[in-house]
């Protein structure tokens, strides 16, 4: 027999209990640091987000599949990548909810978990900003648009606006590296990673 059906957050497909997993918004709170309970779905962070029209869901609706422990679907989503964490819906929240800490923490779960990734390329492209950083303690922009390019084989896209910046001088040939190296790898990357 089937699990019974609830609402869903954007009143599309149905959500199954089945999926639910209750321990979902307790993991993603203590990870986080941010209370997800208090949140009522007035919507404003969706409303303030650059990026929502982008997104498969808005902000609010990542906060209620988490709510509703709906882990598969808010791990697999693309609005987790899709965010840039400028944190306008955090500051904007009535309830102080940091939804862009709820955003990076659903992105590091995602990767632990080996979820299915709704964005590669923009994973792609965080990998190489993070390989730049190790390797120069700064992010060499040249550097990552030809890695980000060979990774995703897309050499001519955008191509008009990299020359553009060249001509500009907005990107450096040359990488130079930072004094303190490892002390901006430890900010920035995972000491599992290093
Ligand atoms: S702004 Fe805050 S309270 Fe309102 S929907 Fe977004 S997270 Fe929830
Ligand atoms: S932090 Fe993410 S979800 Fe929040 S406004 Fe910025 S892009 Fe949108």
């Amino acid at each position: 027999m089937n699990p019974p059906v609830s609402a869903s957050p954007r009143g599309g497909a149905a959500i199954r209990f089945a999926e639910q997993d209750r321990f979902l918004v307790r993991d993603i709170q203590r990870l986080s640091g941010t209370n997800l309970s208090s949140c009522f779905h007035c919507r404003t962070c969706g409303n303030g987000c650059p990026f929502v029209q982008a997104m498969d869901y808005p902000p609010n609706a990542i906060i209620r599949l988490v709510q509703f422990g709906m882990r598969q679907r808010a791990l697999e989503s693309s609005t987790i990548w899709i965010c840039v964490g400028c944190h306008t819906c955090s500051v904007q929240c009535p309830m102080n909810i940091d939804i862009a800490a709820v955003m990076a923490t659903l992105r590091r779960l995602a990767l632990e978990e080996g979820a299915m990734i709704a964005e590669t390329n923009i994973l792609d492209f965080h990998r190489e900003v993070l390989h730049s950083i190790k390797r120069y303690g700064r992010a060499h922009k040249l550097g990552i648009m030809l890695r980000y390019k060979a990774r995703v084989r897309q050499w001519f896209a955008d191509l008009d606006v990299g020359l553009k910046m060249l001509a500009r001088r907005k990107m450096d040939l040359r990488a130079s590296k930072v004094k303190a190296i490892s002390e901006i790898t430890r900010l920035f990357i995972p000491h599992w990673k290093r």
